[in-house]
């Protein structure tokens, strides 16, 4: 065996274990954004851009009850959405995204939300990560790996890719890990990165990786 074969099969077996041991510590891993049919989800995701998920949960109920459906949402006065989604930052963008996101379903959707890569990374405020976002959480699709912060760090410490950029990321991701398993990886990597490899202060002395990771750090 070459040492570059060598170097990648050593790879494939350990996010094989990381795996195995993640769906055993998190059971229940899923996504953390409140959400109750694929349009809400979509907005959540749109909010969620550099903020935490706990605070686009406290937002969206209001939002959600003034503007249940897209086509309330299209016909929407920005500065109304823009006051209720001010806590969550970038709000005047996000507000316009919102909305221009809403015209878009309505306009080319029948107000519905499309369950195709290609549809969804074209409508204002969604790229290929929202999408992945929607089409695994929303449609049960596992068209691609989501790559948030915790998924960006840990792929890296964990030596599953030397990349930064998020779609690099996915595409190194993606052959080590089972395709039906791809949504739910990144819901793994988010909590493990939540819970126990936390940014800059990552608990290796009681992480159920240490043995594997190539990160870890000596207690
Ligand atoms: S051993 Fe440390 S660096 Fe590696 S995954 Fe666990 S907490 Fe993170």
């Amino acid at each position: 065996m070459s040492r570059s074969t060598a170097a990648a099969a050593a790879i494939a077996d350990r996010a094989k274990t990381v795996l195995k041991r993640l769906k055993r510590a998190y059971p229940d891993a899923t996504c953390a954004l409140d959400h109750r049919n694929a349009y809400e989800l979509l907005v959540a995701t749109i909010l969620s851009a550099q903020c935490t998920d706990a605070r686009v949960n406290m937002v969206t109920p209001a939002l959600f009850e003034r503007y249940p459906t897209a086509q309330r949402l299209a016909r929407a006065d920005q500065a109304d959405v823009e006051a209720l989604i001010k806590s969550t930052g970038f709000f005047r963008n996000k507000a316009k995204n919102l909305i221009g996101m809403a015209r878009a379903l309505v306009e080319k959707h029948g107000g519905e939300v499309p369950h195709t890569m290609d549809e969804l990374r074209v409508l204002p405020g969604v790229g290929r990560k929202t999408a992945n976002v929607i089409l695994g959480n929303a449609f049960g699709l596992n068209e691609g790996v989501t790559v948030d912060t915790h998924v960006t760090r840990l792929s890296g410490l964990l030596d599953f890719t030397k990349h930064t950029d998020a779609e690099k990321i996915e595409r190194d991701l993606m052959p080590l890990f089972p395709h039906r398993d791809w949504t739910l990886l990144s819901h793994l990597l988010i909590f493990h990165g939540r819970q126990v490899c936390i940014a800059r202060r990552p608990k290796c002395a009681e992480c159920i990786l240490r043995d594997v990771c190539p990160s870890a750090l000596e207690s």
